[in-house]
């Protein structure tokens, strides 16, 4: 049996799927486009992850400190690369912005 006759019987068995005498395809399809983005929403989120690390490895670069170390505020800094305050995340006692000496509680 070839892979086109295999995937026609399952799309006939597909269509003829019924649940009190109604047909379920439509249903399984909806499904099956839930299940797809959910599959994208995952990848996106993986590809999202990497474009921070790459974010985070060039800050560290610029800053020259490990990229590990540091975590990037919400709080506007004039002073620093990103015009946002950046915090040493190395020392825990540490908890100045590292370019305008903005206080902890803006983390
Ligand atoms: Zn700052």
């Amino acid at each position: 049996m070839t892979a086109e006759v295999n995937d026609a019987l399952e799309w006939k068995g597909m269509m003829a799927e019924k649940w009190n005498g109604k047909s379920v395809y439509q249903l399984n399809q909806k499904k099956e486009r839930i299940n797809n983005l959910d599959a994208a929403i995952g990848e996106l989120s993986r590809l999202r992850h990497e474009a921070e690390s790459a974010y985070l490895e060039e800050l560290g670069r610029i800053i020259e400190r490990d990229p590990g170390s540091i975590r990037v505020g919400n709080w506007e800094c004039e002073k620093s690369p990103n015009k946002r305050c950046i915090y040493n995340m190395a020392i825990a006692e540490y908890d100045e912005c590292l370019f305008c000496g903005g206080p902890a509680e803006r983390k």
